[in-house]
């Protein structure tokens, strides 16, 4: 209640004349980041690297290639070819690959129907090069995204926490940062959204602490997507006031 009472205050920060909403894939519309932990954590191990699974949620949101080299610079004190990261990267997804469909994040159909009722645009702003993921987003979510409203790991080169990939979302949907709202449940997902100048809505779905997605600048934090679709029309209801 008190989290609740704090939001709708704060909401005021919200952007005046609201656009569009930039959703991150996993961990916010998935519950798929126990897999993407576990995934890692297996694949990493395969190549003789340490990665627990409660650190790889620290680093959701990097590029494979990225996450991966930061392990080894810290183990091995080198970074390693492009050949070995796509071989763990393969490893990693076969794991990942194994689980159960990722299931869909309860109330993120209700908030995403709310918002498309609302007029607004519907982007997707993702680190994630899981075709079976991406494929699946049609059938979980009919009728809210477009392909060409999506920035994928197939378009960026420097990923999350580098705001590249929330500005190509920009470009995308034709908007300005004060056009629009990011929802975000990675620390450096959160800080990537507030480089690049965007209004940031944290939803913690994972096992870190609320202060990892404050500390990043998160402008408001609810404790799940439910709690985020819940709060929405009230929310809205303070746009532009
Ligand atoms: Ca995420």
């Amino acid at each position: 209640m008190q989290q609740e009472t704090t939001n709708i205050a704060k909401a005021q920060g919200l952007p005046l004349r609201l656009r569009a909403v930039l959703f991150d894939m996993d961990g916010v519309l998935y519950n798929s980041m126990p897999y993407h932990a576990s995934a890692w954590h297996r694949a990493m191990a395969q190549f003789g690297y340490d990665l627990p699974e409660e650190e790889v949620y620290m680093h959701e949101g990097r590029t494979g290639t990225s996450t991966v080299n930061l392990v080894s610079r810290r183990e091995h004190g080198v970074e390693v070819s492009d050949e070995r990261v796509e071989e763990i990267y393969k490893v990693k997804s076969n794991f990942f690959n194994e689980f159960p469909p990722a299931e869909p994040m309860p109330g993120a159909l209700s908030l995403l129907r709310q918002l498309k009722e609302q007029g607004l645009k519907i982007l997707i702003v993702t680190g994630s090069g899981q075709r079976s993921l991406l494929d699946k987003l049609n059938v979980d979510y009919p009728d809210i995204f477009r392909r060409e409203l999506m920035v994928t790991a197939f378009d960026v080169k420097r990923g999350k926490p580098d705001p590249e990939p929330y500005l190509m979302g920009l470009q995308k949907g034709e908007l300005h940062p004060d056009e629009c709202i990011v929802v975000e449940n990675a620390p450096l997902g959160v800080r990537a959204a507030k480089a690049a100048g965007i209004f940031t809505i944290a939803v913690n779905t994972g096992p870190l602490p609320d202060e990892a997605l404050l500390s990043e600048g998160a402008d408001l934090l609810f404790p799940s997507m439910q709690a985020l679709s819940d709060a929405w029309s009230e929310l809205s209801g303070t746009l532009g006031k």
